[in-house]
């Protein structure tokens, strides 16, 4: 079963911290599903078939930290951003 956009979308509006885990934002005006991020980090971004990216982990683990800042460094578009 796919989410739709718009249900990824709301997912992404976190209503409180989880205690020290970053949290992964995606500006989907921006993002043009090139999948550059999903290349860096498939674990935590992934560009299905139907041409949305889906954010699979919102808030990852610090092994993760490393490539979510290639990630961001990484988007053309800077449409990734981190909360820590
Ligand atoms: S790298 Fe940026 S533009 Fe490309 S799919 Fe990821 S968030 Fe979207």
């Amino acid at each position: 079963m796919q989410d739709s956009p718009s249900q990824i979308r709301e997912g992404l509006n976190y209503d409180g911290g989880k205690g020290g885990l970053v949290r992964v934002r995606v500006d989907f005006d921006l993002c043009t599903s090139n999948a550059v991020c999903m290349g860096i980090a498939p674990e935590i971004f992934e560009v299905r078939d139907d041409g949305f990216l889906y954010v699979l982990n919102e808030n990852p683990g610090p092994e993760f930290d490393e490539r979510l800042r290639q990630a961001v460094a990484g988007c053309p578009n800077g449409a990734i951003s981190v909360e820590e």
